[in-house]
């Protein structure tokens, strides 16, 4: 596609969803399936990436906490000089491109470079780990307001999280195993209380997902105890007190 300045490759920022391959948009899976250069982050599920077309040439820029294969600058100029040199290009990103995906500072890196965008939505793990885990997020007896926020991120005990949790609220934290004994602290200077229930939801519609819940005092032994690994989401609130038993006793009832 040429743009009005004259480019000929465009950039598309893709969200790959929380791991499934059929948790895709048709979208996604389309431009997968044709694109001839895929740029991906480590997030992105093997099943998926095995969905690229013979020939296409795959790129990672692996990013995880302690291993930054490519920096930040390193990738917007990768995507502005591809798309230059004419080719289209697919950036796949876990979950959606624009939470917590710096998705954001590639589309403006792009832009900045007369380079078109565009941007494919896609399941944020919040919502795919949540439906798989059978938590709801906002529930008319427990929560009507969710957040999102970044566990690991520059200074945590700066970023005020004051009233985003407690009663009626839901708080996903992405990115929060390596610092769940401070988010626990954090959270319990803010007027918390210790029982608050939590859940860690561990490579969320993956074949090997884990959901392990207890309470937020509980929270950093029950990520070291149970060797939690990324990626995984800590929810805290209600809505992720263990399912009531009489309710599923009375849904296994109803299977027999
Ligand atoms: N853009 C992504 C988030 C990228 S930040 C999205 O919308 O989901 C990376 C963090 O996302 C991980 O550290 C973890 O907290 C969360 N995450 C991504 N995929 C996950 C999965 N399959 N299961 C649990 N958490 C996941």
């Amino acid at each position: 596609m040429t743009n009005p300045s004259g480019i000929k490759g465009k950039v598309y920022l893709v969200g790959a969803g929380p791991g499934d391959p059929d948790l895709l948009t048709l979208r996604a899976a389309r431009l997968l399936m044709s694109a001839g250069l895929i740029v991906h982050d480590g997030l992105v599920d093997p099943a998926i990436l095995s969905m690229a077309r013979p020939g296409a040439r795959l790129v990672s820029v692996a990013k995880s906490r302690s291993r930054h294969t490519m920096k930040q600058d390193e990738i917007n100029a990768l995507l502005v000089r591809e798309a230059l040199a004419g080719h289209d290009v697919v950036r796949l990103k876990g979950g959606d491109p624009f939470v917590f995906g710096r998705g954001g500072e590639e589309a403006e890196a792009c832009r900045a470079a007369g380079v078109v965008v565009e941007v494919v939505p896609g399941v944020s793990s919040a919502l795919g780990a949540a439906a798989a885990a059978q938590i709801p997020l906002t529930h008319r007896d427990h929560a009507s307001i969710v957040s999102f926020v970044a566990g690991q991120c520059k200074g945590l005990s700066d970023q005020d999280w004051s009233g985003l949790a407690g009663h009626g609220r839901t708080l996903v934290i992405f990115m929060g195993l390596a610092t769940a004994a401070q988010i626990c602290d954090k959270l319990i200077a803010d007027g918390l209380t210790p029982d608050v229930p939590v859940a860690v939801i561990e490579k969320a519609t993956r074949r090997d997902m884990r959901v392990l819940r207890g309470s937020l005092a509980g929270l950093a032994d029950l990520v070291s105890f149970n060797k939690v690994q990324s990626p995984a989401l800590i929810v805290i609130g209600a809505v992720t007190a263990e399912p009531d038993t009489t309710v599923r006793a009375l849904a296994l009832e109803a299977t027999l």
